[in-house]
């Protein structure tokens, strides 16, 4: 019934995350409030690892892709699951160190890594950097030279397989920033361009066609044309190609009604394209990577808001105003992504009225969802959304100085901060 396991209604008749009273929490840690829990994002790291162990007889590395959550505790938790990690910026990576997190199952992604983030990337011993374009080879190249080093490196390559949520189209040329053509003979260009330069070291080839993505084809697809680019590369070049990273994007629940393909699903059938595929054309089975973000976190967090006023417009909407908005989750401004919502202290009650659940900033857009079943409800109610775990706190910001808020870590009834509160002093703390 619930988008998570992790969800429930208590005695109480009020919404429940990892055995803990989603009123209470709203009213020991304040809101708008992410709540995550962690036996469930833990479940999630296990099943991935156990799907590729089983059927990659255990060559394969499951990386979080830190960017749909990324803090300190998240990072720990990962490495404690023997999890690798994903980051996509200095911060990112910064974070991850920070936290101790294994430098050499750390991988580095961006389509424009700057000279800063490279070197720090390398004076720290990241495990791969991904490299996108033929400029950052050279700068990366050098840059290693310069502190006497081999940097190990994959190549982001688009297969040419254009993954939409619910559709994917097989283009000729993919229009993309991200990573090396294949069809134009760029991506073959770079392999041996790389084959020559002294300083990285070719590990792997690296794609990710998209992001909540609910079919498994798209993803036969890319990894059948990302197996017949490791044979060629090996026809044309001699290397053989030890690892292949077929990135993340799996859907996840978001509504009820949502029906995402089983971890062991889709990697059963990937699996059986990459062997079949990798035994037609005699090459050696490459180690298997998969870097899921939204599908370890995204259905396994909430965000509570406290309702401020409900205004009815007749015949027209019904705003319910709450204490947060477009800060705190900007999906829906973005992308008019849906959401389910409920009513937390009055989560036994029916859903009987359609409400535009409003943020409160000074901007019309700022809505968090549309037109969406919600119980009646007043001011000091706490609305719930749910599956705000991924792709939120992440791309929270301070438009209007609004702190960000906190998260905590639910763990059996047993509740954590891991990331504070904003406070105001935090919004000055760089205005000089
Ligand atoms: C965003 C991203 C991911 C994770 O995507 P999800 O849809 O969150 O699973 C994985 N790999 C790369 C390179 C990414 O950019």
């Amino acid at each position: 019934m619930f988008v998570s396991d992790c969800l429930s209604i208590n005695e109480k008749g009020n919404l429940a995350i990892g055995g803990c009273d989603t009123v209470e929490l709203a009213k020991e840690y304040g809101t708008p409030l992410y709540v995550f829990d962690e036996n469930q994002i833990r479940k999630n790291c296990r099943d991935y690892i156990k799907s590729i162990e089983d059927n990659y007889n255990g060559n394969g590395l499951v990386i979080y892709a830190s960017k749909a959550f990324s803090c300190l505790e998240m990072c720990r938790i990962c490495a404690s699951e023997n999890m690798g990690l994903d980051v996509v910026s200095g911060g990112e990576l910064y974070t991850a160190l920070k936290a101790d997190f294994p430098a050499e199952k750390i991988f580095f992604h961006g389509n424009n890594k700057t000279k800063q983030e490279l070197e720090f990337a390398l004076a720290n011993g990241v495990g791969r950097i991904i490299v996108d374009n033929l400029t950052e080879l050279e700068m990366l190249n050098n840059l290693a030279n310069e502190q006497g080093k081999t940097a190990k490196i994959m190549f982001r390559i688009k297969p040419g397989i254009d993954a939409h949520t619910h559709s994917f189209i097989r283009t000729g040329q993919i229009d993309s920033k991200f990573g090396f053509a294949l069809e134009t003979g760029e991506a073959m260009e770079a392999i041996k361009l790389a084959k020559i330069m002294k300083n990285v070291e070719l590990c792997g080839v690296h794609c990710h066609i998209g992001s909540n993505i609910f079919e498994v084809e798209p993803f036969e697809l890319a990894a059948k044309v990302m197996v017949e680019f490791i044979a060629k590369i090996k026809q044309e070049t001699g290397i053989e190609i030890k690892e292949l990273n077929l990135g993340g994007g799996f859907g996840i629940k978001y509504l009820s009604s949502d029906e995402p393909v089983a971890y062991g699903d889709y990697m059963g059938r990937v699996a059986k394209v990459v062997n079949d595929t990798c035994k037609k054309l005699s090459v050696a089975i490459p180690k298997i990577l998969i870097e899921p973000g939204r599908s370890i976190v995204g259905s396994e967090g909430i965000t509570l808001y406290t309702v401020g006023n409900v205004k009815e417009i007749p015949d027209i909407r019904t705003y319910v105003a709450v204490d947060g908005g477009m800060t705190d989750n900007p999906r829906y401004i973005m992308y008019q992504s849906k959401y389910e919502i409920m009513c937390a202290n009055k989560a036994n009650e029916p859903k009987t009225k359609v409400v535009t659940v409003a943020g409160k900033c000074c901007e019309s857009g700022d809505l968090i969802q549309e037109d969406a079943k919600l119980q009646e409800v007043e001011s000091g109610d706490i609305v719930a959304v749910l599956s705000t775990g991924a792709y939120n706190y992440s791309m929270a910001s301070n438009y209007n100085r609004i702190p960000r808020p906190a998260a905590v870590m639910v763990n059996n009834g047993k509740a954590r901060v891991i990331i504070n509160r904003e406070t105001y002093d935090d919004i000055i703390t760089n205005d000089v």
